[in-house]
């Protein structure tokens, strides 16, 4: 697949802004940890998908058909601004370039394997266009981080429903948390986890995904190896 994705969106001063690593929080939501049998980390997980793994999402959505599950997960994504090292939470304020909403397209089946034998996520998680994510939006405030109400319906049926106040940890915890690890750069995308309510997604889905206030999307599933 072609990856032609760039930053898009409603927002100045994207041009200078080269899309390159993508850094995940596995869970961040207690309901959704509860789904999968996980337990409650006393850190943030992460893990990154690379720039391959990125398309702007539109009209369409593909997933694999050819390797078990591929599982939705409605994320709210943040988008860097500045370059970001063991910053400071009034930092890490200032360098939120935008906010939107991104699909971590999960192979369901893949990723159970890898984790009963221990081993890394990445073929679950990282492969091409794994990480869909839509326009950019301005970020109203800070404080509107902590109050965001987000949905996925699939089909007409709500799926996914949560609201960023029950985070585990907040989106500016998270981003201070990932500076201590891994330098962010401008053009870097955040994914602050999902909640629950993941499932497969299949080839002739209809999908939307809502962030209140803010905007909705609509795309049909097709499949793709
Ligand atoms: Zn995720």
């Amino acid at each position: 697949m072609n990856n032609l994705y760039q930053h898009k969106g409603q927002i100045n001063n994207l041009d200078p802004l080269t899309a390159s690593k993508v850094i995940c929080i596995g869970r961040n939501y207690v309901d959704h940890i509860k789904e999968l049998g996980n337990v409650v980390p006393k850190q943030p997980v992460l893990f990154m998908k690379p720039n391959s793994a990125l398309v702007n999402w539109e009209d369409v959505v593909a997933v694999p058909t050819n390797r078990g599950e591929c599982h939705h997960e409605i994320e709210l994504a943040l988008l860097i601004g500045d370059r970001l090292q063991n910053a400071t939470a009034e930092q890490v304020a200032k360098a939120v370039a935008g906010v939107t909403l991104a699909l971590d397209l999960t192979l369901r089946d893949v990723q159970s394997e890898l984790k009963g034998k221990g081993q890394p996520w990445e073929l679950a998680k990282a492969f091409d266009a794994s990480c869909p994510v839509a326009n950019w939006r301005a970020l109203p405030s800070v404080e509107w981080l902590k109050n965001a109400n987000m949905s996925f319906a699939v089909n007409g049926e709500v799926r996914q429903q949560t609201n960023t106040d029950t985070m585990i940890w907040s989106c500016i915890d998270l981003i201070q948390f990932i500076s201590k690890h891994f330098t962010l750069m401008p053009g870097d995308i955040v994914l602050t986890g999902t909640p629950a309510g993941v499932q497969a997604l299949n080839p002739g889905d209809k999908i939307e995904a809502k962030l209140d206030g803010m905007f909705s999307i609509t795309s049909e599933v097709v499949g793709c190896e």
